[in-house]
Formats: structure tokens, C-alpha cells, sequence
């Protein structure tokens, strides 16, 4: 972008790796130079991070010789510089081909631009394969649910019909069973079909200004399912061999991504489960609960068990097996995005981790049972869950982990109408193993941060003077336009362990843009790390720039506002679409910003381009391993723009990209004629050192015990 690039505060982690600068044309070593140098120790880490739980538990573990992901991640330094820029490629048995300048093509004849290429297209469709499966599941729900085939309530009847009348279908006379059905078909249908039809889905749920867009630019796909077998096939040995027709799958697998296996995925987990609940929790690992409670962990994305488990925990059947092995109370723990759909709908679940952390809540030796289905659930889990007493068991036949309890949704759905004596019998076992509890191996960080959350798009429309029918949200416009609010940036996507702190760099950036009355919305993994920095209060608003400040407390709202998980980006990309047309703006004019700092699963690829296809600039700390590769990063960095308004932008300093955050919304604002106020980089202690009184070290809020 056209950047001055002189910043007010360079960040001291980041310039001490004084690794060199990106610049086109640069050597292949160089640029792995560049990656090699933006790491960090597992000391750095514990010093660093911005979740201090996190801090202690891997200090504990060290302590008690329990491995982790940041001491594999040391283990395998230094990572190979091929595979960290994208220069290798393994896809046919020919291969791997390891291209650079002296060697420049692979043995089928590749150079390095379509080998980085193929790589982002497989990792994206891979990404895709892994939502896709979440939706999967979500739909079939849905459609069980209408159609009886299993004992699944409709928890949102009105959610159903708004959708309905979203998707153009006819609904006279017809019951909310009948209608889920219909829709889980359509959204069936959309995720797929292997011949060409009209996008329902997409065509009735993207703005129009962007769905013409992506018509002329000839992106429309056929089906989730079609554009990951194509991704697929034209990366497959001599298929595709064009640079600019890898990068079209690329840009139609994105949307395939957005509107088959997220957006539809958010609306019908709305329907089935719930719309998001205002309420307040305490989260982080020092949320759990220590004596005389049988504790469970919940980790993973796939609803139909997480949820039929916490519809029955607390049951009279239930809490008279909890007293008969000598507990007082059962509770769940959420992790990962199937803690996200929990916290978000007012069920009293503490969030305590994220995914990457998920082996520090395990090596808390406090859990009874951790329950998982499928992706993010780290292999590493389970040799940490040995350690202890718990016992890990899996419901999803895709998510098997070597050494657990089989308690599983059958691959071909035979026993969805039995998903409730599923739930018990896992609540059973984890009951059961209470007796096998030692407490001397417990150690909870008494560490937690106090939230408010349950922020639905009908919420936010709510309290910003919105209209919901009309996609309007006024008030959110006004204060933008005035000048209040500076700016909307959405937080998702996960954490990494390569390149970043744990869960710091995400915390930085939304420090500074609240400070400059920049309004967050978060979801996700990533979201995750600013609730657990406390910033999801409405005490937080001290932390806010005047103009933020004054619009939150006056609502009594947090200034980072958890619309959910994964998939509730939609919420995200929802709000800013109906902000902007309050304004009378397509989205690309808008001062808003997407920001994955640290992504990491293959899913970030798809969730960050389908922002930028939405004409939202999107900024990360951590770089796709795409480096290798000029016309890659040229194509996503600067050509996108003027095709689709938005590009992808990456530093490696957070301070830097909140300011490149912040010189972006600035020149957005001054294009539309809004008023510009200076902004103000806050310096390390205050953005850092500083610990809200949000989070408490040592003492109980006692919200929700
Ligand atoms: S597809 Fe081409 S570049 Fe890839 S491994 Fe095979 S020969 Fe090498």
C-alpha cells in the first residue's frame, strides 16, 4: 500500500531478531533468513505472552517434565527454509522438487511462483474440506432436527424463518420443520453438487455490489465440494500449469469457503442451538473449578454431541450419579471454536482455551474427561492426558486420536437418533473416572478474565439503532461518521506457534486501535486471546480512546465485542455489511480492517481472502509459507486491490501493523470526506505491562461457579 513508512514505535521483540526486510527480487536464502529469524523461544514465550495461565502451566510442565507444542516446535529448529517459503513440492512421487536461483524448476518443469501457488491452493481447499465438515455436520443437524430423524430441539425458531425469507424460499403455510428442512437442503445442495446451478446461497446472502463483482470477475463456483476436487485435480502431476488460472481456483475455492461452509454453517448453528445470549462468565484456566467437581473439556467444532452432552449434564439423572462417586457438581469446560459456540449462548461454560493451548488446560491433571471431535485438536493432547487420571474420548469418526475412548456419531449417520444416550454414556465414563482423581497432580493457574459476551448480529443491530430486515445498522454509521468510532476490525482466525509469542500479538494491535477508538468485534481462536486479556469487558472502556470510550460506556457494552466462533465471522462481515449499507458505501470504501495476526490451521487461509474478496484489508503478523514466491505475494498484496478493493497486508511487528491499521481506516475515512483525528501509538509498558484490572491474578470474581 502507499505507506510512508515511518513508524511512531517499533516493537523491541520483533526488531531484535533483526531479521531483514521483505523485498521483491530478494535471494531464496535470504527470505528463509527472514522466517528463521522470527521465532521464538519457549522463554521468550513465558516471558512474553500475553495469557499469563498459559505462562504458568508451561513453566509447570517444564517443571514436571511434560512435553508441549512449544517445546516440539524448538525441537524441529531449524525448520526447513523450502517448506517455510513455499519453494517445495511434494504432490507427485517424482517429487519432492526443492526449487531456487540455481536450480529454478522442478522435475515436471514447475517454477517457483506455481509451485507456492498449488501449495496455497491445496492448503485452502484443504481449509475448505475441514469447514466444510463442520457445516456438514451443522446441516445435517438442521435437517434432523425438521424432519425428526433425531431427538434435536430448533432452539431458534425465528432464526428460521429470517433465513428462510434471506434465501427466498416460500414459506406459506408451511411449519419451522418443514422450512429447516428446505434450508439445510439448499444449503446441501450448495456444498455438494458436482454441476454447474445458480449459487442460491451465495447469490442470497453477499452484498450485491460484491456478488456482481465476483460474477464479472468469473470466481462464482460450482460447490464446495466441486472447487476442493478441482483445486485438486488442477494441481494434480501436468494438469494446470498457469500461474493466473491457479489463482482463479484460488479466488472461486475462497468463496466456495465463505458461503458453503461458514456463513451457512453460522446461520443454521443459530437456528438449531441458539442465537448468542448476553451474559457474563469468568474464562481462562484459572476458571476451573478444583474440588469436589467433576470437570469435562469439551474441544473441537462438530455440535451435535458437545451440545445433546449439555443439554442432559445437569439433569437430576445426572447429578444423582455425580453424589453417588462422592462429587458435589459436574461442569464443562469449553476449548477451541466448540467453546466459542458455548460462551456465546449463555450456557455457564467457561472458555479455557484456545487450540493450541488445550494441552496446558489438560496438564492441569483436573479433568475427568476431554471430549473431542474434530480439527485443532492437537495429537499432542494425548501423551499429556496419559500423565493424568483423564480420559479423552472421540465422537467424531474423523477425529479418531490413537489410544482414546470411541464414543462416536456413526460415519454413515445410522445412530443419529440415539445422540442423547451418547452423551450420557460419555458423561458416564467421566463420572465414573472421578474415583481415579489424584488432587496432589492438580495445579489450576488462579488466573482468570472477566467477560460479557453473547454479541449476535440482531444484539449489535439492537443497540446501534439498526433495522434487521432492511440490513441497516444506522447508528454504527453515524458514530462512524462522526467521527466516535474511528473504525470497525474484526479479530479471528487462530494463534501460531511459529513466528509469534502465544496470544500476544493479537492483544497488542486490538490494544492500540481501542485506544484509537477503532470498535472490535472478535471470534475464533484469535478472539479468544483478547477475552482472555480482559479487553471483553466494559471495564475495558478505560482502555479506550475517548470517542470509543464515551459510545461503550454509554451502553455498557465491552469495547471488543465476542461474536462467537470460526464461523461467526459471519457475524462479523455481517455487521460491517449492514454498517456500510446504513452509509450508502460499498464495503471497500469503509474504515474497516480484518485482522488474523498469528493464523495458523489451513481454515485461516480461506477465512482471511474471503474477507479481502469482501473488500476488507486484511492484516497478519505471521506469513503463509508463501514467501518464496514475488508474483504470489505481489498478486495477493497489491494486484487484488484494485480487482476486488482489498489485499492482504503483512509485518511481523504488531505495533507497526496497528499503525498500518490505523493510516488504512485513515485514508478510508478521508476519502469519504469523514473527519481524521491524530492517533497515538501507546509504548510497551502501557499497551503491555499494563494488566487490566479485567483480569485477576489470584482472586475469584466468582461469576459463574
Ligand atoms: S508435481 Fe512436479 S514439482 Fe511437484 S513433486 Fe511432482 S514433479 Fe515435483
Amino acid at each position: 500500500m502507499d505507506e510512508k513508512k515511518k513508524y511512531q514505535y517499533q516493537d523491541e521483540l520483533t526488531s531484535s531478531r533483526q531479521a531483514p526486510e521483505y523485498r521483491s527480487g530478494m535471494s531464496l536464502n535470504e527470505r528463509i533468513k527472514l522466517v528463521h529469524k522470527l521465532n521464538y523461544s519457549k522463554d521468550e514465550v513465558i516471558a512474553h505472552t500475553a495469557n499469563k495461565a498459559v505462562a504458568e502451566m508451561v513453566s509447570h510442565m517444564e517443571k514436571e517434565g511434560i512435553g508441549n507444542t512449544f517445546d516440539r516446535f524448538m525441537q524441529q529448529h531449524p525448520q526447513c527454509g523450502f517448506g517455510l517459503t513455499g519453494a517445495c513440492c511434494a504432490f507427485c512421487s517424482y517429487g519432492p522438487c526443492r526449487v531456487n536461483e540455481k536450480h529454478p524448476h522442478s522435475i515436471c518443469g514447475k517454477d517457483v511462483d506455481l509451485i507456492v501457488a498449488g501449495n496455497a491452493l491445496r492448503r485452502l481447499a484443504s481449509g475448505m474440506s475441514a469447514h466444510g465438515a463442520h457445516a456438514r455436520e451443522v446441516f445435517i443437524a438442521l435437517k434432523a432436527a425438521g424432519d425428526g430423524s433425531a431427538p434435536i430441539p430448533i432452539k431458534c425458531p425465528e432464526k428460521a424463518w429470517a433465513v428462510a425469507g434471506a434465501l427466498g424460499l416460500d414459506a406459506e403455510g408451511k411449519s419451522v420443520e418443514q422450512i429447516c428442512v428446505e434450508i439445510a437442503d439448499r444449503f446441501i445442495d450448495d456444498l455438494q453438487r458436482a454441476l454447474p446451478k445458480h449459487h442460491d446461497t451465495l447469490f442470497a446472502l453477499a452484498p450485491k455490489e460484491r456478488s456482481g463483482l465476483w460474477e464479472r470477475l468469473g470466481i462464482i463456483p460450482i460447490s464446495a465440494y466441486h472447487e476442493c476436487f478441482e483445486s485438486n485435480n488442477l494441481t494434480s502431476h501436468g494438469t494446470d500449469s498457469d500461474f493466473e488460472s491457479h489463482m482463479q481456483a484460488f479466488l472461486r475455492t475462497v468463496l466456495a469457503y465463505a458461503y458453503t461452509t461458514v456463513v451457512s454453517t453460522s446461520l443454521a448453528t443459530d437456528i438449531v442451538y441458539g442465537l448468542p445470549r448476553r451474559s457474563k462468565l469468568n474464562v481462562n484456566l484459572g476458571s476451573i473449578r478444583k474440588d469436589n467437581c467433576i470437570n469435562i473439556g469439551i474441544n473441537g467444532h462438530a455440535p451435535m454431541v458437545a451440545f445433546a452432552i449439555c443439554d442432559i449434564v445437569g439433569t437430576p439423572k445426572i447429578m444423582e450419579k455425580v453424589k453417588a462417586v462422592g462429587a458435589d457438581d459436574i461442569r464443562l469446560y469449553g476449548m477451541c471454536c466448540t467453546g466459542g459456540e458455548f460462551v456465546e449462548r449463555d450456557l455457564g461454560i467457561p472458555l479455557v482455551a484456545m487450540a493450541s493451548s488445550a494441552e496446558m488446560a489438560v496438564a492441569t491433571g483436573a479433568f475427568e474427561a476431554i471430549v473431542v471431535d474434530q480439527q485443532d485438536v492437537l495429537p499432542g493432547m494425548m501423551p499429556v492426558a496419559r500423565r493424568f487420571h483423564t480420559k479423552v474420548i472421540t465422537t467424531s469418526p474423523s477425529g479418531r486420536k490413537e489410544g482414546a475412548i470411541v464414543l462416536e456419531l456413526d460415519y454413515y449417520l445410522k445412530n443419529l437418533d440415539r445422540i442423547y444416550e451418547l452423551a450420557e454414556q460419555i458423561l458416564d465414563i467421566a463420572i465414573e473416572n472421578y474415583r481415579n482423581r489424584d488432587s496432589e497432580k492438580i495445579h489450576i493457574p488462579d488466573i482468570r478474565a472477566k467477560v460479557e459476551l453473547g454479541f449476535s448480529v440482531e444484539e449489535i443491530a439492537r443497540l446501534f439503532d439498526g433495522s434487521m430486515p432492511d440490513k441497516k445498522i444506522h447508528g454504527l454509521a453515524r458514530l462512524l461518521e462522526e467521527g466516535k468510532i474511528r473504525g470497525i476490525a474484526n479479530f479471528g482466525s487462530c494463534g501460531n506457534i511459529r513466528g509469534a509469542v502465544f496470544e500476544r500479538n493479537q492483544v497488542v494491535i486490538a490494544r492500540q486501535l481501542i485506544k484509537n477508538d477503532v470498535l472490535v468485534t472478535a471470534h475464533g481462536c484469535s478472539g479468544m486471546g483478547l477475552l482472555f486479556a480482559g479487553l471483553a469487558h466494559p471495564d475495558a472502556s478505560k482502555l479506550c480512546g475517548p470517542g470509543l470510550r464515551e459510545v461503550v460506556e454509554a451502553l455498557q457494552i465491552p469495547p471488543v465485542l465476542h461474536v462467537g466462533a470460526c464461523t461467526d465471522s459471519t457475524r462479523a462481515s455481517q455487521v460491517m455489511a449492514y454498517t456500510a449499507n446504513a452509509a450508502g458505501q460499498p464495503n471497500p470504501a469503509m474504515p474497516f480492517a480484518m485482522v488474523a495476526a498469528d493464523p495458523a490451521a489451513e481454515k485461516t487461509m480461506g477465512a482471511r481472502y474471503a474477507f479481502i474478496l469482501n473488500g476488507i484489508e486484511t492484516y497478519s503478523c505471521v506469513q503463509d509459507n508463501t514467501l518464496a514466491s514475488d508474483r504470489f505475494i505481489d498478486y495477493v498484496s497489491n494486484r487484488l486491490r484494485p480487482m476486488v478493493g482489498a489485499a492482504m497486508n503483512w509485518n511481523p511487528d504488531p505495533y507497526q501493523t496497528a499503525e498500518d491499521i490505523l493510516r488504512m481506516l485513515d485514508r478510508k475515512r478521508e476519502a469519504l470526506g469523514w473527519p481524521v483525528s491524530d492517533y497515538v501509538i501507546g509504548t510497551k509498558e502501557e499497551i503491555e505491562e499494563t494488566i487490566p484490572d479485567t483480569v485477576e491474578i489470584g482472586k475469584s470474581f466468582c461469576l459463574n461457579s
